[in-house]
């Protein structure tokens, strides 16, 4: 069976033992309530926990080593600007129209009417770093700490620099740059192996997510769910699909095909940073995106393109004013979609991180930062989805990016064999 067919059926059953665990807790005194609540709080919390850890673990080792590489490959040059400035704009463009096409829905189908206030959960409105701040912050002043602190964009910045100065150091350089394309197969390799771990690992994150937290909180909030559901699927389907053809004239079927390992890892671990490791993995040698395209669109990606959580910004918005009973006004709708497409990239890929930044947004258009104690419990299942769609723009823009520089390799794009391609060594 293919990796992808197995993760996903690693997924469906670990959301039934988890469904079936849940029935099983409903009678405290039997022993298939004590066997259920060893394996989730102790079976499955081990080893979910170590396959999240074991992508963790890679992350800033390959980030770092990958751009070095791709830097070093580019140096200061004309193209590596062009990169960059086509990356960003493209980022900030998706993101105002996930957020637009949130806002057009959420108004369509009303998620918030008629919701009881005096939501049963709190919520504590972090503070969120002013824009000076954050722009300060991006700049390390000790790239060991940013790597032990896992700063993605402190560590992209280092990362950068070293592979321009690897670039303009010719000779000298040599040994260095080398060192680094070495290190890079390396953990390449060690990507590749991991991923056969995942069917495995995804099992026991989805049993002990269902198991705890269970769906029946959906049908209070199946409007709201719903909603969100819905504009991922337009966003990750109907506008990618057309982006994906219109700028870069790829099949959207063939790039949803290879993706796929990508976006079941996003789906489970909740993380674009934890999935990084994978999508790189996945545009390097599914999608055919050159290295020095993907070894800086993926990273950044992972930190400033979250197209499916400012979908969901978008939704809580409208849901939040609606059951406060509050207009948001024509100025107000703008305002939401700058404030959710400049939170997006101040963002760490985190589970959760949404909800921090939508303080932001609700803040800007002066809604009460506590109506976000109404959608917190079923927040994780959207997490879920959302993540998969910001992993899949990361993937889409990667394309897109690297078609228009002639360094898409389309024979790798194109292969349509049902080989697994992540045979341990490949
Ligand atoms: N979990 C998301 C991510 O890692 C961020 C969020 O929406 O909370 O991409």
């Amino acid at each position: 069976m293919k990796l992808s067919s197995r993760i996903l059926l690693g997924m469906v059953a670990g959301a039934l033992v988890g469904a079936l665990l849940r029935l099983l807790a409903a009678h405290p005194d039997s022993f298939g309530a004590a066997l259920g609540a060893w394996l989730v709080n102790t079976a499955f919390d081990v080893v979910g926990s170590v396959f999240v850890a074991s992508l963790k673990l890679m992350v800033v080792p390959l980030l770092f080593v990958s751009l070095v590489c791709g830097a070093s490959a580019m140096g200061a040059s004309a193209r590596m600007g062009r990169i960059a400035g086509k990356t960003i704009v493209l980022f900030l463009c998706s993101t105002a129209i996930a957020v637009s096409v949130a806002l057009l829905l959420a108004n369509l189908i009303d998620p918030g009417v008629g919701i009881e206030l005096g939501g049963s959960a709190a919520f504590d409105a972090a503070a969120v770093p002013s824009a000076k701040e954050m722009l300060k912050s991006i700049f390390p002043t000790n790239p060991v700490q940013a790597m032990a602190e896992g700063n993605m964009l402190q560590i992209i910045v280092f990362a950068l620099l070293m592979g321009i100065a690897l670039w303009r150091s010719g000779e000298a350089g040599a040994p260095v740059r080398e060192l680094f394309t070495s290190l890079n197969e390396v953990i390449m390799t060690l990507v590749t192996l991991l991923m056969h771990l995942a069917p495995y690992g995804v099992f026991c994150l989805l049993a002990k997510l269902i198991a705890e937290i269970g769906v029946a909180a959906i049908l209070d909030l199946a409007k709201y769910f719903g909603a969100v559901l819905l504009g991922l699927l337009v966003h990750g389907v109907v506008i990618y699909s057309l982006l994906l053809w219109l700028l870069a004239r790829r099949s959207p079927l063939t790039f949803f095909r290879n993706v796929r390992p990508a976006l079941l890892f996003a789906f489970s671990t909740a993380s674009s940073n934890a999935t990084m490791p994978v999508t790189l993995n996945v545009t390097e040698q599914r999608l055919g995106v050159d290295n020095r395209v993907a070894s800086f669109v993926v990273p950044l990606g992972a930190t400033m393109n979250m197209d499916g959580t400012a979908i969901m910004q978008g939704v809580a918005t409208v849901f939040i004013a609606q059951a406060y009973g509050l207009d948001l006004s024509w100025g107000g709708y703008l305002a939401v979609i700058a404030t959710a497409t400049l939170a997006s990239i101040g963002a760490a890929g985190v589970p959760g991180v949404g909800l921090v930044t939508l303080v932001m947004v609700l803040e800007q258009v002066g809604l009460p930062a506590q109506g976000i104690a109404l959608i917190i419990g079923i927040d994780r299942l959207l997490d879920m989805a959302r993540t998969a769609v910001n992993v899949c723009g990361d993937c889409v823009f990667s394309t897109i990016v690297a078609s228009s520089e002639g360094l898409l390799d389309d024979a790798v794009f194109a292969e349509v064999s049902d080989r697994d391609r992540y045979t341990a060594g490949s």
